[in-house]
């Protein structure tokens, strides 16, 4: 492990940007549930579990159709729990770290709670591939762009998970509002916000040289972080740290792996490069 943290910390050194893929593991030491699982998702949400209700079946457009207030009672409690979460200690460290590089940090990730945002990192270099819980669209698709979700006020009944009181609705048509996230079973995502996001970060890429990717919490059952993360290794020659407790496995040309958690990854990183 002293050896594979050395390896990293080199690598770190070596690389004129740092690159960031994140998967829901990096949020699970600022205290954010990862759904792991059916008994997962029914631990964090029981009246789902009461209900039977899995997470591919609450988390689909077909729920705002057929129960509203129990679909935005999910998303509207992960949305004020988004909001008050603080990201932990290991973002500012990747910060700094991109602050030390040449061409500094940009973050390409899963996660929809706008963690990488709030922690302060520049919001033009971040890529959230499945959209993100901060901006809503109209259920129907009316023909409105999606908007910033700043003004919706959740009020639900955590213990039902239940929306209280009026849905939010599409300012174009006055229909159903939905996140503009990426669901499952989903045709109807407006992805325009994002796609500009990867434009930028793929314009971005092109001048940089030595590219290192910290991969934190991205494992393979959900396998957009790691496409990105080999798709750029092929690219543009960059090398890998692969942080992830249960799946750490990378060939060793390409980098490391260290088969712990983000936030003591970081900190023992942390603690070889200052
Ligand atoms: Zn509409």
């Amino acid at each position: 492990m002293t050896e594979a943290l050395d390896q990293a910390a080199a690598l770190i050194t070596q690389a004129d940007a740092l690159v960031i893929a994140a998967g829901a593991g990096m949020g699970v030491d600022s205290g954010l549930p990862d759904f792991r699982g059916r008994e997962g998702f029914w631990r964090a949400y029981p009246a789902l579990g009461r209900a039977g209700l899995d997470f591919t079946t609450v988390a689909s457009p077909r729920t705002f159709e057929t129960d509203p207030r129990l679909a935005w009672g999910f998303y509207g409690h992960r949305l004020a729990l988004y909001r008050r979460t603080q990201p932990h200690a290991g973002f500012a460290l990747l910060m700094r770290w991109g602050q030390q590089r040449l061409h500094g940090a940009a973050v390409f990730t899963s996660n929809v709670d706008g963690q990488f945002q709030r922690a302060g990192f520049d919001e033009m270099l971040i890529h959230e591939c499945h959209g993100s819980l901060h901006w809503l669209q109209c259920l129907r698709g009316c023909g409105q762009a999606p908007w910033p979700a700043d003004e919706l006020e959740p009020c639900v009944d955590e213990i039902e998970c239940r929306w209280l009181g009026e849905l939010p609705v599409c300012p174009g048509c006055g229909g159903l509002a939905r996140p503009n996230l990426l669901m499952f079973g989903d045709w109807g995502w407006i992805a325009t916000h994002y796609d500009a996001q990867e434009r930028r970060l793929a314009r971005w890429l092109t001048n940089v040289e030595r590219p290192v990717v910290i991969e934190i919490g991205a494992g393979t059952a959900v396998p957009s972080v790691r496409h990105f993360g080999q798709h750029l290794l092929a690219q543009h020659a960059g090398r890998i740290i692969r942080i992830n407790p249960r799946e750490p496995t990378v060939a060793a040309s390409l980098g490391v792996g260290l088969p712990i958690g983000a936030l003591d990854a970081l900190q023992a990183l942390h603690e070889r490069l200052d």
